[in-house]
């Protein structure tokens, strides 16, 4: 089976090749004349569906999306989903974890408890979508630290670990993450991504 990956990113698309090994992928990059539809969705699973729903329907076959972010205890789940764009800008991760790190100043690091999550969804034709999350526990360090991974990662230290994703070895990442779990229970619960 043929499955639409809703991402024109190519860096993106190879990480998932990876993760479900066996299963025919596409890109949306191939039809640059459809538009990328509106994550309008107050979660990750429903700007998720958004983007699956949208693909499936526009191409008429079985579309995955994802959706992820970071959520922090101490500042009420923020950034979550607006993890990519939290100092206004999309995408400018220098701006986004300076303003994280000045959100949290004067936290102490019992307090600084955070979660990475990725939510999956799953298209078919004249099917419900479905939905699935994958977290990665973890805590804020007081400063960045490591140049592995990208966006949040020198800032996140996961549950069990002093090292940042930054830090760690990027096999660590590949096995702890929020995706990896995420990809894991779709590979568990959905027969059509095995
Ligand atoms: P998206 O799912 O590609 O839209 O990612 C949303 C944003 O969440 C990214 O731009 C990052 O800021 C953040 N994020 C998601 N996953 C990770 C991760 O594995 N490491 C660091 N940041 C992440």
């Amino acid at each position: 089976m043929k499955l639409l990956v809703a991402t024109r990113n190519a860096h993106k698309l190879e990480e998932i090749r990876a993760l479900l090994p066996g299963v025919e992928l596409v890109g949306t990059a191939a039809w640059p004349q459809v538009p990328d539809p509106e994550e309008t969705g107050q979660t990750f699973e429903a700007n998720a569906a958004i983007k699956a729903a949208a693909w499936c329907a526009a191409i008429g076959l079985p579309a995955l999306a994802d959706d992820s972010g970071l959520e922090v205890e101490a500042l009420g789940g923020a950034p979550g989903i607006y993890s990519a764009r939290y100092a206004g800008v999309h995408g400018d991760t220098a701006a986004n974890n300076a303003r994280l790190l000045r959100d949290l100043a004067g936290v102490p690091p019992e307090k600084r408890g955070a979660r990475f999550v990725c939510a999956l969804a799953l298209a078919l034709p004249g099917e419900p979508v479905r939905t699935l999350r994958g977290e990665c526990a973890g805590r804020i360090l007081l400063e960045p630290r490591g140049v592995h991974g990208f966006g949040y990662d020198p800032l996140f230290a996961p549950e069990g670990f002093d090292a940042s994703f930054g830090e760690l070895p990027e096999a660590v990442k590949a096995r702890l993450s929020h995706r990896a779990r995420a990809f894991a229970l779709a590979r568990e619960h959905w027969p059509e991504v095995r």
